[in-house]
């Protein structure tokens, strides 16, 4: 394993939404802070100079106090320099929290479906909303928010980002739920949406001069460009709420309640006490990591990666794919047609710059 600059604390699988496209295991434990201090203190002398720590859940906010906790001993004890970032439904998220949060500087990511959120839990579209006011008023800078779409929504998707764009926030993104299919009339409806979104996009930049859309920021597309790897096991590592460690918190939801399954041995560095005193096997599983790059992949109608022409191009999740297929490695076959959709409202956004 190399250095780590990369870190994820699953704090609690708990959570008070049951969205329809969560992957979350969901269950009662929560870590405690005893267990974060070893696992960081463990860590230690394999950190690199600065390195991001994500808090993550099912919602971190119902373990607020250990995110306070984990600051304050990294802030005592820390050789290295810690950024900080949160991913949290909001719906708990109040001034006290903003404050916090920009004092030590984290970015925030605010999983907010706008006009799907209804679909989501009806009744926390009004405390969302509050929230996000509360960040444009103390922490413009410090937020993104980010949409998921699915099939059922994905006709919500222009307008629904539009309207955040109205509304003046600065960071968007939409994700799109790959893990269910996508049959010829989403993509479709997909490929008009984006269509309209990219409109609305370059009339915003006209009369702005901003850009919130992150997914249409052409050079972060220039910038992905290469034969994509997974990271996980390599520069990253995730404690999760029953204290297993992982290569990346994502294998934990495909993987965690599954532990007959080969790929959990294959992918889990086992307990913490484990973890910490089993360095050749660490070194193993760590290696188990090396063959997840796109071009060892192949789609379900076992077509490589390796052969295809937008190889280059393409960086999936191997987890997310395998919610899909039940196999990490195997793309389903409506990812690559997504990935021909994005291409052109891409090429045309670049006609436009
Ligand atoms: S478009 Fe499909 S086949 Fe091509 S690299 Fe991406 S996932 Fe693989
Ligand atoms: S590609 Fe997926 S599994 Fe790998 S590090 Fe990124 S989010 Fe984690």
């Amino acid at each position: 394993m190399q250095n780590i600059s990369s870190l994820t604390l699953v704090l609690t699988e708990r959570c008070n939404f049951s969205c329809p496209y969560c992957q979350q295991l969901k269950g009662k434990n929560t870590l405690k802070i005893d267990a974060i201090k070893v696992f960081l203190n463990f860590l230690q002398p394999q950190l690199e100079k600065e390195v991001w720590l994500g808090f993550y859940g099912g919602e971190p906010l119902l373990a607020w106090p250990l995110i306070e906790k984990t600051v304050a001993y990294l802030r005592k004890n820390r050789k290295s320099k810690f950024h900080f970032s949160l991913t949290t439904n909001g719906s708990l998220l109040k001034e006290g929290h903003i404050l916090f949060l920009k004092e030590n500087s984290f970015k925030l990511l605010m999983s907010y479906d706008g006009l799907a959120q209804f679909r989501r839990d009806k009744n926390s579209v009004s405390a969302v909303e509050k929230a996000l006011k509360s960040l444009q008023k103390l922490y413009p800078q410090g937020y993104a928010i980010n949409s998921v779409f699915t099939p059922a929504t994905v006709s919500l998707l222009a307008d629904s980002m539009t309207a955040l764009m109205k509304q003046g926030h600065q960071r968007l993104q939409y994700t799109l739920d790959l893990s269910v299919p996508w049959l010829a009339n989403d993509l479709l409806t997909l490929a008009n949406e984006l269509d309209r979104l990219a409109e609305f996009g370059s009339d915003h930049f006209q009369k702005n001069g901003r850009r919130p859309l992150l997914n249409f920021n052409s050079d972060a597309e220039a910038d992905s460009k290469g034969v994509f790897a997974c990271f996980a096991g390599r520069d990253r590592l995730a404690l999760l709420p029953d204290n297993t460690v992982w290569g990346c918190y994502l294998f934990y939801d495909l993987l965690g309640h599954a532990a007959e399954n080969p790929d959990y041995e294959k992918y889990c560095f086992g307990k913490l006490p484990g973890f910490i005193g089993a360095g050749k096997k660490n070194r193993t599983v760590a290696a188990n990591y090396h063959d997840l790059r796109q071009d060892y992949f192949f789609t379900a109608k076992k077509n490589l990666c390796s052969l295809c022409p937008e190889l280059e191009y393409c960086s999936i999740c191997p987890v997310v794919a395998a919610l899909a297929t039940s196999c990490l490695g195997i793309i389903p076959d409506w990812v690559c047609r997504i990935r021909q959709v994005n291409d052109k409202i891409h090429a045309l956004i670049a006609r436009s710059n």
